[in-house]
């Protein structure tokens, strides 16, 4: 059976619409940013960065989840990948660890880049209040989603940088999530970075 309901603000009760599939609401009176998840709606953590480069073309702002996590290698069974790791002197992603993931409806390839990109190198973010009129990129994702595509983006990145990853043996615990918009230059299908 479908219900219907009525999608309200969590800070200031006014009515929500979306004319897009997007997982992350607006509130268009008071600016209050809520997440779509498990069919309401609830207040969520957010960052809204500056653009701090000059561009040309269109202005978006991507959304990204970015999930905090403490990742602890307990062992690893790797085969002839040893001495690569020390060559490729690759970062690792361990310890207390933002993981960010793209939540646009995006090429996996385009957004596999960006996702290890930001994780490995956090671009420096100062933060704006709110939007300046400047849309957003509807999010895909939602967050029991990003925390999936978080652990096995880590999964990944331990098993390029060793080579032969036969076994590994992990702690993986989420502490917070938080979505993040992420200014970019969009040019017909092609995206920049704005930061
Ligand atoms: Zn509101």
């Amino acid at each position: 059976m479908v219900s219907l309901k009525t999608l309200k603000c969590t800070n200031c009760g006014n009515p929500l619409t979306s004319k897009e599939k997007d997982k992350i609401f607006v509130c268009s009176k008071c600016q209050n940013i809520m997440e779509f998840l498990d069919g309401d709606v609830k207040k969520v953590e957010s960052t809204i960065a500056r653009f701090n480069k000059s561009g040309n073309s269109e202005k978006v702002y991507m959304p990204f989840w970015v999930v905090n996590t403490d990742i602890k290698v307990n062992s690893e069974k790797i085969v002839g990948g040893r001495v690569m790791r020390f060559l490729k002197s690759e970062k690792k992603m361990s310890g207390n660890q933002d993981l960010y993931v793209c939540a646009a409806d995006i090429s996996p390839d385009i957004v596999k880049g960006w996702n290890v990109e930001f994780t490995l190198r956090p671009p420096a973010i100062e933060e704006e209040d709110n939007f300046q009129g400047i849309p957003r990129v509807p999010a895909f994702i939602d967050n029991h989603g990003a925390k999936q595509h978080s652990e096995f983006m880590f999964l990944r990145h331990e098993a390029e940088i060793s080579g032969t990853l036969q076994k590994i043996d992990y702690d993986f615990n989420i502490n917070s999530y938080r979505i993040v918009y992420v200014p970019f230059y969009k040019n017909k299908n092609k995206y920049q970075v704005g930061i």
